[in-house]
């Protein structure tokens, strides 16, 4: 297709990246490979708005994958970030900072006893895995095909998605051994995963899933389903661990424990809690925790664990996330989602828009969409001419059909309006997408 805006200093960029970094980016989805065209190079963003190399500005409704739920560079974050670097980047050494980020979540999380704080998703989900195996001294780890967990290798398996299947690796780099104690089940299945602990008795250390899936698209846990999974866990000896990367301190205060109220036994977090800095944490039972180095066996750490200009930034945010400002991320949720619905509605586009909390995404299908076989049913290639007419009118979207779109607290009515005068022109482009 061709696309209706250039960004010349973006492709420069681009093609000079792609000179010295593999597919010209650090995390391939930026590529844009799904939708095709020239990834923006942004260069700053303030509020709900993006600027990119080549001086155009956007409203941003990825907010950097999630962890921009303030908008950006909003002032007391930055605050925060100046004071605490002109105090030095990294110690190596235990900080207060790191005592008021482990507090904050224990208060904000009934579940969480004990935290210990990592730098990314993927290590947070790769220790609460390896914690939960050295805990149970079992080896096979269940997952949700269209469940995302960061690139570990053991949870990259999502092939095969019947009953107990064992795990294939996805990519080449991931042994068989490394996958074959991953059992991929297909998502909101209660059944499968009830076969999947008569299939292996005593053999499975723990269930891990999105609280609320954002990986395959925004696709909610059916009623009772978490609640399904962590009794079964129980009645089993596995451990139930429930992955907030993309949900914690977005969807409520106290994530989607906040909405749900199921109680797991280790959970994951990221993004919001870093304030935009490779911050993540995971954390639970005391018990479980109590297994980790150096109070226990199960040894895990981290050179920039715990980072004091990360944990400031992320100490800053979480401090602003009160009441109000999820009460104004849901209510913005609420009125984009309804936005982009009548869009479509109006051209005859076959779609489904789909809600979890604030996050919300769109399926250019009839169908209700409860896992990742159903996901890949829809028409994806619609979203390719949307996309593009978003973005030729000034609107970032995440540039796949299988991602959750994320607004902020600072998405006001000029922010929602330029998003709504974008939508009709956008629809017909999907109406008039060919495969
Ligand atoms: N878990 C979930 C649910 C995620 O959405 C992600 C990233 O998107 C991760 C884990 C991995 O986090 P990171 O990219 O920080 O490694």
């Amino acid at each position: 297709m061709s696309y209706p805006y250039e960004a010349p200093v973006s492709q420069v960029l681009f093609d000079r990246a792609a000179a010295v970094t593999p597919g010209g980016v650090n995390s391939p989805v930026r590529a844009f490979r799904a939708v095709g065209g020239t990834p923006r190079f942004m260069v700053s963003g303030k509020g709900p708005y993006l600027t990119d190399a080549d001086g155009r500005e956007y409203v941003d409704l990825v907010c950097s994958w999630g962890p921009m739920i303030l908008g950006h560079a909003h002032p007391e974050v930055i605050g925060a970030v100046q004071e605490a670097v002109t105090r030095g980047t990294s110690f190596g050494t235990p900080g207060e900072g790191e005592v008021l980020l482990g507090e904050e979540i224990v208060a904000r999380i009934g579940p969480v006893e004990q935290v210990r704080l990592v730098s990314s998703g993927t290590e947070a989900t790769m220790s609460a895995i390896r914690l939960a195996r050295g805990f149970t001294g079992r080896a096979k780890v269940v997952k949700f095909a269209g469940c995302y967990h960061g690139h570990v290798d053991a949870l990259l398996a999502a092939a095969g998605s019947g009953v107990a299947t064992f795990g294939l690796p996805d990519t080449p780099g991931v042994t068989g051994a490394q996958a074959g104690e991953t059992v991929v089940l297909p998502y909101n299945d209660l059944d499968a995963v009830r076969a999947a602990f008569a299939a292996h008795p005593g053999e499975i250390a723990c269930v891990i899933t999105e609280a609320s899936p954002g990986n395959m698209g925004v696709v909610p846990p059916a009623e009772g389903f978490n609640a399904g999974l962590k009794s079964l866990c129980a009645e089993n000896g596995a451990l139930y661990i429930s992955d907030e990367v993309m949900t914690g301190f977005r969807v409520s205060k106290a994530g989607w424990y906040g909405l749900d109220g199921v109680e797991p036994d280790l959970m994951t977090f990221g993004k919001v809690m870093g304030g935009g800095f490779p911050a993540a944490a995971f954390g639970g039972r005391a018990d479980v925790m109590g297994h980790l180095a150096p109070a226990g066996p199960v040894y895990q750490a981290g050179t920039l664990s715990g980072n004091p200009v990360a944990t400031a930034a992320g100490l800053a945010q979480l401090r602003l996330c009160d009441d109000a400002v999820y009460a104004t991320v849901d209510a913005v949720s609420e009125r984009v989602s309804s936005l982009v619905g009548e869009a479509l509605t109006k051209e005859g586009v076959a779609h489904r828009v789909q809600r979890a909390g604030n996050m919300f995404s769109v399926f250019f299908t009839d169908e209700q969409v409860t896992n990742y076989d159903e996901a890949k049913r829809q028409q994806a290639f619609r979203f390719t001419g949307f996309f593009h007419s978003m973005l030729a009118q000034g609107v970032y979207l995440p540039p796949s059909a299988f991602e959750s779109w994320f607004v902020s607290a600072a998405h006001d009515d000029a922010a929602i309006e330029r998003i709504a005068a974008a939508l009709p022109a956008a629809a017909r482009a999907a109406a008039e997408s060919t495969q």
